[in-house]
């Protein structure tokens, strides 16, 4: 598909669809059409009628406007309709099962919406006095309370603005630690199945990525790692782990690695991303872990990707309990005291830093911490418990059709397929995740993790009923069918009933259009005017 010069595709494609006609106006049924707000409207439409005040003084010198501001005019029923019509072209959780693998879009209890919208958290501010917001403060400091006790770990650092933030916060702990025992070793292990942020946020830190093997079934290789760890005896700061690991199984061997881990003077940071397959089930304290990040929007709830922000706090075991960053709680007689300056801080604390100008992501705080109390811990444990059946129900369902890298083994909670099924049809694992979407599902997640072919990694929410369930797996099966038939065309120029089609989606990375100029008008020649 091709883009105009707004960096906008351009209309709905043909090819294949000819049993469609072409509307008038572009849109597709009920489906509207929706440019953007700059092409169309202009400020004399507009909604409100102000009086020109030529009256008051202008104070401001050389930043007097000198043209127009060129924003969009609309009547207030055409601004609504606007906004409505572009959210209906948003795929989320809330409109149909959206089985993105690894990122884990979690249900959404609107309960946690209206506790966060709650004026005495919606609208403080992060400059007002603390005196004046002791209940966000116990709120932080209940939700810290609760993290410790779930994963059974000595410290939280709760300011943290994602998953990468915070492991990026949990390795400058560890390097905090090394530092002031005196060392400075220059490595960090990283496991083959890595998530990319983890060996990113090694190299950020400085530290040279050193890569483990995996074993056959996905999971670490014990004895590559025992050499790798001889290999650089003395010179390893810490092993990056995920466990649940990205190819959604359980590393078993966890606490075989975390003893090698530490006999060599060196930490285990766990991603805990994937800790909503394990709440309530195991503690990461109990495994030997000494930092993980929560992402807070995969395990408890919240909107996340284009709904909204994340959250990442870290947690710490007690050896690394000390270096967490500024700002903190401290509990005392008199209630909970933030903790913001080196200078108040008491002996044996020692805060790297800073990791945000303020205190962290105030609404994701609520929404998580609602979500926990409204669940109680046999609630979350059986979140935990639904996420895993899910994700095996539907590889039960798909084993025969599709195929599994690693052997029928159970899968936490998301199951990894790879395209050896695909195998001489003519359909590439882009081209199946296209025609889902014409079928009414948002694709599964594709090409990560990189240590199979193809991958087609598949996470349903939790609270799907078995009936959507069974729905999903019957669509995946009539496609797998379907393209093993040869029925190669339902899927070369797939999505068809999308509002757009194929997208250059590297050219939108690499040259993003962030800014609407206006286009020149167009050249009327006399032949066109005919
Ligand atoms: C999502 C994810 C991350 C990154 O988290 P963000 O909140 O997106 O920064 C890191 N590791 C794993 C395994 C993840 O699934």
């Amino acid at each position: 598909m091709s883009m105009n010069t707004q960096g906008r595709p351009t209309a709905a494609g043909d090819a294949g669809d000819a049993f469609r006609p072409k509307t008038f106006t572009g849109n597709r049924g009920l489906d509207m059409e929706e440019p953007l707000i700059f092409e169309f409207g202009s400020l004399e439409t507009t909604g409100v009628d102000l009086d020109e005040d030529d009256s008051a003084e202008f104070e401001l010198g050389s930043f007097k406007r000198k043209a127009e501001i060129g924003l969009p005019g609309l009547a207030e029923p055409e601004a609504m309709r606007h906004y409505v019509r572009l959210s209906r072209n948003n795929y989320a959780i809330d409109s149909g099962l959206y089985p993105l693998g690894s990122c884990t879009m979690k249900h959404n209890p609107r309960l946690n919406e209206k506790m966060a919208r709650l004026p005495g958290f919606a609208d403080i501010h992060p400059l007002q006095p603390v005196s004046s917001v002791p209940g966000a403060l116990e709120l932080i400091d209940a939700l810290a309370h609760w993290l410790m006790v779930s994963t059974n770990t000595s410290a939280v650092a709760m300011s943290p603005k994602a998953g990468a933030h915070g492991e990026l916060c949990g390795m400058m702990a560890i390097k905090a630690a090394h530092t002031a025992a005196g060392r400075d070793p220059k490595i960090v292990l990283v496991p083959e199945s890595a998530h990319g942020t983890n060996p990113a946020t090694a190299a950020l830190l400085g530290y040279k990525v050193v890569n483990i093997d995996a074993k056959d079934d996905g999971t670490v290789d014990l004895e590559a790692l025992k050499k790798t760890i001889a290999e650089h005896e003395g010179n390893i700061a810490g092993i990056m782990l995920t466990n649940p690991n990205t190819c959604g199984l359980f590393e078993r061997e966890v606490k075989q690695i975390a003893d090698l881990i530490h006999k060599a003077d060196a930490y285990f940071y766990c991603d805990g991303a994937n800790f909503n397959a394990i709440v309530g089930k195991a503690r990461p304290g109990d495994l030997g872990v000494d930092a993980m990040h929560i992402n807070l929007h995969k395990t408890f709830s919240t909107p996340h990707g284009g709904g909204g922000p994340g959250s990442g706090p870290v947690v710490l075991s007690q050896r690394l309990a000390p270096f967490a960053p500024l700002p903190f709680i401290r509990k005392t007689e008199k209630g909970v005291e933030l903790v913001e300056t080196e200078a108040a801080t008491k002996d044996g604390e020692q805060p790297f830093g800073r990791m945000t100008a303020f205190h962290g992501q105030m609404g994701m705080y609520v929404r998580a911490l609602s979500y926990m109390m409204s669940h109680g811990s046999d609630g979350l444990r059986q979140a935990s418990e639904d996420a895993v059946l899910n994700a095996n129900y539907i590889r039960v369902g798909l084993q025969d059709l599709m195929s599994l890298p690693f052997g029928e083994r159970p899968c936490m909670h998301e199951v990894l397929f790879d395209d050896s099924f695909l195998k001489d049809t003519g359909v590439t694992t882009l081209d199946f995740a296209k025609a889902m979407i014409d079928e009414g599902y948002h694709p599964m997640t594709m090409y990560f993790p990189l240590v199979v072919h193809g991958a087609m990694l598949i996470e349903p929410t939790e609270s799907e009923s078995r009936a959507a369930l069974d729905l999903f797996v019957a669509t995946m099966r009539d496609l797998v069918m379907s393209a093993k038939r040869g029925e190669t065309e339902r899927f070369s120029g797939a999505p068809y009933l999308a509002p757009r089609r194929r997208l250059d989606e590297t050219g939108a990375a690499r040259k993003p259009v962030l800014k609407w100029t206006e286009p020149a008008p167009a050249e009327v020649t006399p032949a066109a005017a005919e």
